[in-house]
């Protein structure tokens, strides 16, 4: 997975508080209807039986009622007529003394004369021979039931009415003015009757029309007892919890989403530095690895691998920027680089920072000479920047280039990265800017390299590293033979002789050639031992040592027990530091060198003006000999200025009492300008090519002097033996 999907905050992670919340609310508003609903059932409950209570309590007084008639027609039982007329004087003065229920009495009933509630409450006067007398009925029954309602009504809200069988109302507490008990209320009643329905909230009789209605059968005369209770009170309860819940769910949810939101902002800002810490490059704020792969996939997914290169630079001698002229200005260079490349970068190309000076690429090209072209445009570019910037070292870039073919499509962007690191690697020793593009044959070489690495394990144990000699050639002295420097061979044994080109460089990164170098010093040691043993004139040789071997602590030791053991003389054995060493503190090399005399050793800087010599060096250092590096005597356009230098090397050298060597010479011209210019030495093939120890030998003991050879001979005669 992507490094940018794993910052990512995923939206189902968002999510997850989100659902969380919902369910909480959900949860709340299920809690809340809940209660509700409970309460409500409850009331019910509890109405039904305060309306059961009122049933009760009216039907016992109707009951009394009746009871009461029923005692007082007991009473006039038996009368004959003549003494039933004087009944209806009676019962008025009956009335009189009675309170509440009003008798009336009547032979008949006129129904239509006296209320349909009247009639309920009456009853049979039997006389004698239980003939019926007449009736006794109650008038004011709706009155009574009235008051009786009145004091049946919950809370003194609400309504008590009571309904006969077919809705029709008989009597109701004060309401019962109200128009809604009149006309609206009976056909409910009636539905709820034949529906067998006892409670309902939809009666609307109360005054805000919001109340509760039990309807139950008063088991009187096929009477039904409604009983209304107000909800207003209840729901205002109600009300009151759920706004409060709601409330409180308001205000947790805003103060969730408040944090939320907040978290939400602090972790996408987090992400988005995150992002860019794992995708950019720091220094330059170009992309990095990570970015270029993700990107470099995606654009190539869909597109035709034929038009895309991949390429890798590096900064030639990065490492001596760096060391020599400080990071900050090492920086420096990268970041310009960086802003040229991102000038070159078009659409669908893009590149990054893969570690220290090493730059990698995706580019959309047109043709090989368009990609060589844009190489030329950015070296270019960067010799003006560097121009306008008043910087007086040439930086150099070296650009391998890997073209895509269709069957890359499933090949790994680290294994193209890899082969256009290959290319630049394989053209990166050669001097100036390079460019170059990757093949078979230069990874069969790349390979070759790695499969020499590993053959190096033991090289020395096995004893396949020998010792050649070139002599040095003192030109000022009848070109006699003063010595010679030692130069390590490789007797492969699938290659052949390797020469140290094609692996010192290898055995310096992971440390070997100190070992390398202490073996060589010691096979020297021991021949010159045997040579002056002999009885030989004494001859000088040079050893070479890396610029790694010299920061061991035990290095002046070794070499001086080194050279005690075998019994060198002081003055003969010479130790060669490459310029590379110098870079480090004046110093401390200063100390060494003045460590290394005391012990005999003579001192000399090898390859001067290869890289980036200073004549300031000579200045500061100790030395005791100068080596004018190959590079001075290449043929190069202009003889003159050349030559004016080398001499004038050769005078400072010889005005601070250093001696020089001029390396790599290979003209007889060349040998006679050196001659007029006062250099000492030459070791170069023009004399003769490094040749192994024996041969080095044979020739001291056949001759004390050499005649420079001329071109062809040098070039093709004395070739190494
Ligand atoms: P160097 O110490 O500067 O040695 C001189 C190099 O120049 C030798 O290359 C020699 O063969 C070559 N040379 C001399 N005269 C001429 C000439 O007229 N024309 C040309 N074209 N070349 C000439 P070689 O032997 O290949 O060694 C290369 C380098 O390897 C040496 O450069 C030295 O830096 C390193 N080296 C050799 N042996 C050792 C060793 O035992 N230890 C270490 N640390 N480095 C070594
Ligand atoms: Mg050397
Ligand atoms: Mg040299």
């Amino acid at each position: 997975m992507h490094v940018r999907e794993n910052i990512r905050i995923r939206k189902f992670d968002m999510a997850i508080p989100i659902l969380l919340w919902l369910f909480l609310i959900v949860c709340c508003f299920s809690f809340l209807f809940y209660m509700i609903h409970k309460n409500e059932k409850e009331n019910s409950d509890y109405y039904y039986s305060a309306a059961k209570q009122n049933q009760f309590t009216v039907k016992g007084r109707i009951e009394g009622d009746v009871h009461l008639l029923k005692t007082i027609a007991a009473g006039f039982g038996g009368m004959d007529s003549d003494h039933a007329r004087q009944l209806p004087d009676i019962v008025e003065r009956m009335n009189l003394s009675m309170e509440g229920m009003k008798i009336e009495y009547s032979e008949k009933v006129d129904f239509s004369s006296i209320n349909r509630e009247d009639y309920y409450l009456n009853v049979l006067i039997r006389g004698k021979d239980n003939q019926p007398l007449g009736y006794l009925y109650a008038v004011n029954v709706r009155h009574m039931l009235n008051e009786i309602l009145d004091t049946q009504i919950f809370a003194k809200a609400g309504l008590c009415a009571i309904f006969d069988n077919q809705g029709h109302l008989i009597a109701a507490s004060a309401d019962s003015s109200d128009t809604a008990v009149q006309n609206d209320i009976p056909n409910k009643i009636y539905h709820m009757i034949t529906n067998g329905q006892q409670i309902s909230s939809k009666l609307n009789v109360g005054k805000n029309g919001r109340e509760l209605a039990v309807l139950i059968p008063l088991e009187v005369n096929d009477w039904y007892l409604l009983s209304t209770f107000p909800k207003a009170g209840l729901e205002g309860r109600y009300l009151e919890t759920a706004v409060g819940i709601g409330i409180m769910i308001l205000l947790s949810s805003g103060l969730f989403f408040l944090f939320f939101f907040r978290q939400y902002r602090t972790i996408a800002a987090n992400q988005k530095t995150l992002v860019n810490i794992a995708y950019t490059d720091s220094l330059t704020r170009s992309h990095n690895f990570y970015s270029f792969k993700e990107q470099a996939e995606r654009i190539l997914k869909n597109a035709d691998m034929k038009d895309y290169a991949v390429w890798y630079c590096d900064i030639k001698k990065f490492k001596f920027i760096n060391d020599v002229l400080g990071y900050e200005e090492g920086d420096r260079i990268l970041i310009s680089i960086a802003g040229l490349l991102q000038k070159c970068t078009k659409q669908n190309s893009l590149f990054c920072r893969v570690s220290a000076d090493n730059f990698v690429g995706l580019y959309q090209y047109e043709s090989r000479a368009d990609l060589k072209n844009c190489f030329q445009k950015l070296v270019q570019a960067f010799r003006q920047q560097e121009l306008s910037n008043n910087k007086r070292i040439a930086t150099e870039l070296c650009m391998g280039v890997y073209c895509l073919e269709e069957e890359d499509r499933n090949v790994s962007i680290d294994n193209i990265v890899n082969r256009a690191n290959i290319a630049q690697k394989y053209i990166k020793s050669i001097p100036g800017n390079q460019f170059g593009f990757y093949s078979k044959e230069i990874r069969d070489k790349v390979v070759d390299e790695s499969e020499l690495e590993s053959e190096m394990e033991g090289a020395i144990e096995r004893k396949e590293f020998r010792i050649f000699v070139q002599p040095k050639i003192s030109i000022q002295n009848n070109n006699q033979i003063v010595g010679g420097e030692v130069l390590v061979r490789w007797e492969n044994p699938r290659k052949g002789t390797i020469l140290p080109g094609q692996f010192i460089s290898i055995m310096e990164r992971d440390g070997k050639i100190i070992l390398l170098d202490r073996y060589m010093f010691e096979l020297s040691c021991q021949w010159l031992h045997k040579y002056l043993k002999s009885g030989r004139k004494p001859i000088n040789l040079a050893v070479n040592v890396s610029k790694i071997g010299i920061l061991r602590d035990d290095f002046v030791d070794y070499y001086g027990n080194i050279k005690k053991k075998y019994e060198i003389p002081d003055g003969l054995l010479e130790l060669e530091f490459t310029e590379t060493v110098m870079l480090t503190d004046d110093t401390v090399f200063n100390g060494l060198v003045a460590k290394l005399h005391e012990k005999g050793f003579i001192c000399s800087l090898d390859d001067f003006g290869s890289g980036y010599s200073s004549l300031n060096l000579l200045k500061n250092l100790s030395i005791d000999i100068l080596k004018l590096d190959i590079m001075f005597f290449r043929k190069s356009n202009d003889i003159r200025r050349e030559r004016i230098v080398i001499s004038n090397i050769i005078n400072m050298a010889k005005e601070l009492q250093i001696k020089t060597i001029a390396e790599g010479v290979e003209y007889r011209e060349t040998v006679d300008f050196l001659k007029a210019a006062g250099c000492d030495i030459i070791q170069g093939y023009v004399f003769a090519r490094p040749m192994p120890l024996d041969a080095f030998e044979r020739l001291l003991s056949e001759t004390v002097t050499l005649a420079p050879l001329d071109e062809h001979k040098a070039v093709n005669i004395c070739k190494e033996i």
